[in-house]
């Protein structure tokens, strides 16, 4: 009797082992931090090979700031702004397809061919108010009406390709592909104001500050498995003669927008979607933004300058402020 104890007992003990063993090796977990797209990154992730996806994460973004850059002369980006278009690659052609569908919608307040308007502003270095005659020469060059794309061939009518408000939500399209193909567990993935919650779990995600006054959130939004992706005035700005110019620049002007509002948060399944849409709802503002993001079947948050935080009906509850100088407005059709 007391041998077969003793045999239950090894065979509990070695169970047991082997039970840690496997949870440490399915749970492991590791995280990291780099500098790309203009941004800091931070990849937090749990599963199998931990370390290996992270690497292939970062190698996963600098390739694509490589690509995707305007500024880099031999970008796939720089190619198609050099020959006024060109051959896509499938993904390529997938990206440009979604930037047109979210242009057309939203009546051309988004428009990704106005990087020779961005530039005249020098937000990327010293920025400046741009002269005005130059500004309106670059504004009627550029267009995306003026661009069409027939299979994965694009014809650019003018102005510059400039995926400045879309990188960092398309970087989340492919790190989860990365995720999926490593079956990953669980991840948090932040590039700049894009983040990917991956996997069951709800976690908070902050909204920061507007103002730019402090590096602390003014309200959390409770989610899991989503992209969300914030726009804000607070983001690249600077003053000249008392007054403040920010980034996000409404296409019938070539001045940055004012409308009241300071950010726009866009919570969607696709990465591309939500960046592109917090940038499209914010130059649209609050009614026709709210309109847009609910055309896409998205969530969004809005916050003016009166510190009003509007919040649409699928997320009715999921937002917590958290600064209490914050008022909470929920959004009814
Ligand atoms: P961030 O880059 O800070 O995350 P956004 O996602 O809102 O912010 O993108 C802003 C960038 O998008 C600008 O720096 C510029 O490159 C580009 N941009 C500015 N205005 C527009 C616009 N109306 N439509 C499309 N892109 C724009
Ligand atoms: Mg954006």
């Amino acid at each position: 009797m007391k041998k077969i104890g003793a045999v239950f007992s090894v065979i509990a003990a070695v169970a047991l082992i082997a039970f840690i063993a496997w949870d440490a090796v399915f749970n492991e977990s590791a995280s990291k931090s780099f500098f790309a797209m203009d941004t800091v990154i931070s990849a937090q992730i749990t599963g199998r090979n931990a370390e290996d996806i992270l690497s292939e994460t970062e190698k996963c973004v600098s390739e694509l700031d490589s690509s995707l850059s305007r500024h880099d002369p031999d970008s796939e980006i720089s190619l198609l702004n050099r020959n006024s278009g060109g051959m896509l690659s499938d993904r390529l052609g997938g990206y440009f397809r979604i930037l047109l569908d979210v242009s057309k919608k939203s009546g051309g307040t988004f428009d990704f061919t106005l990087g020779a308007v961005s530039d005249l502003w020098s937000f990327g270095s010293s920025p400046k108010l741009p002269d005005e005659a130059e500004l309106k020469k670059a504004l009627s060059e550029s267009g995306y009406e003026k661009a069409s794309l027939s299979g994965n061939s694009l014809v650019i009518g003018g102005g510059v390709i400039d995926f400045g408000a879309v990188g960092k939500g398309i970087a989340l399209d492919e790190i989860r592909d990365i995720l999926e193909k490593n079956n990953v567990g669980e991840a948090v993935i932040s590039v700049g104001g894009s983040v990917l919650l991956y996997g069951n779990k709800t976690a908070k995600v902050g909204i920061r500050s507007p103002f730019g006054d402090s590096g602390s959130s003014i309200a959390t939004l409770s989610l899991s498995d989503v992209c969300i992706s914030t726009s804000g005035s607070y983001e690249r700005k600077f003053e000249e003669n008392g007054k403040a110019y920010h980034h996000i620049i409404n296409p019938e002007t070539g001045y940055p927008v004012e409308n009241g509002l300071v950010s726009v948060t866009v919570i969607s399944d696709s990465g591309i979607l939500s960046d592109a849409l917090s940038t499209a709802c914010f130059v649209l503002g609050k009614e026709k933004g709210i309109a847009l993001a609910e055309e896409y079947g998205c969530d969004a948050v809005f916050i003016d300058e009166n510190k009003n935080i509007t919040v649409t009906e699928g997320i009715h509850g999921l937002v917590e402020v958290t600064d209490s100088s914050y008022s909470l407005v929920a959004y009814e059709k």
